[in-house]
């Protein structure tokens, strides 16, 4: 794997993202919610998907309450969305906004630390689904929606583990090499014939509900806050980037 691009000091205009309308997964809490917040201060309409509705609802009016464009919410649970409810999300974006310019891959499940030896076999299936498999329906879903973009990006969130295998990361491991899979398989298929470019982001260790559960020993003011490893989310997104496909990035540098 080539080594990773870091964009952590990049500083975007005011208004980079004006006109542009950007899905977020996970966009309730942790690293989404401060990536759908970042994204709609810089003027972008930003389609708040999560499985909490409250959640979601408390980002929505965080960003009416910034004066941001009136985002959207929808509200899904990855783990059991069905092709057809994809479909349904396809036809929301289609009628409202009628293109897709940005779509952030970031809900994931962390599940189980422990040896493959002892893995649970449903909690293997259960962060499948939800880190892999719902990102290929949702992405699927909303191809022709972004083809339609001048310019469109997808974002998947990785992880150093999905690039380094390490005991006891069980699926979580495994589904963020197929993460990195996907991105650069999609990379190369739409890099030919589209304008939409394709990269992964390790977002590194960061003050979140899923780090706390990862490392329960570590002192959270040890980590950088979600809010402040935002440059290379937005780096990606905006037209900087346009050139940038099939590349894997750190969102903060080295520790
Ligand atoms: P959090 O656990 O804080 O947030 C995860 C988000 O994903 C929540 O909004 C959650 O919604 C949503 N989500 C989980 N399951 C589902 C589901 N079934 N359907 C819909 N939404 C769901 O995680 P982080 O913010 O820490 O992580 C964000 C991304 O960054 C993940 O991909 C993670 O793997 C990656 N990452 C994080 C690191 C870190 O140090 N924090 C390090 C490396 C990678 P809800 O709250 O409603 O359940």
């Amino acid at each position: 794997m080539s080594t990773a691009e870091c964009k952590f000091d990049f500083k975007p205009k005011p208004d980079a993202l004006k006109e542009r309308t950007i899905l977020v997964t996970g966009a309730g809490d942790g690293i989404g919610k401060a990536a759908a917040l970042a994204y709609a201060r810089l003027g972008a309409t930003v389609i708040l998907l999560g499985k909490t509705q409250e959640k979601l609802e408390a980002v929505y009016d965080e960003i009416e309450a910034n004066h941001g464009a009136q985002p959207a919410i929808i509200p899904l649970n990855l783990e059991t969305a069905t092709e057809h409810d994809y479909q349904l999300i396809t036809q929301q974006v289609e009628e409202t906004f009628g293109k897709l310019d940005g779509l952030l891959h970031n809900a994931s499940l962390l599940g189980k630390l422990t040896l493959i030896e002892q893995y649970p076999a449903d909690t293997w299936m259960q962060i499948m689904q939800v880190n892999v498999n719902a990102q290929f329906l949702l992405t699927k879903a909303l191809l022709p929606q972004m083809k339609k973009s001048e310019e469109a990006s997808i974002i998947f969130t990785s992880s150093s583990v999905g690039r380094k295998g390490r005991a006891h990361w069980g699926a979580y491991a495994v589904s963020k090499f197929a993460t990195e899979g996907l991105m650069q398989t999609l990379a190369d298929e739409l890099s030919a014939t589209s304008n939409i470019r394709v990269n992964s982001i390790n977002p590194g260790a960061t003050r979140t509900k899923m780090r706390a559960d990862a490392y329960p020993a570590e002192e959270p003011s040890t980590l950088r806050p979600a809010d402040e490893i935002m440059g290379t989310y937005l780096y990606l997104m905006c037209s900087d980037s346009r050139e940038r496909s099939g590349r894997i990035f750190d969102a903060q540098p080295p520790r």
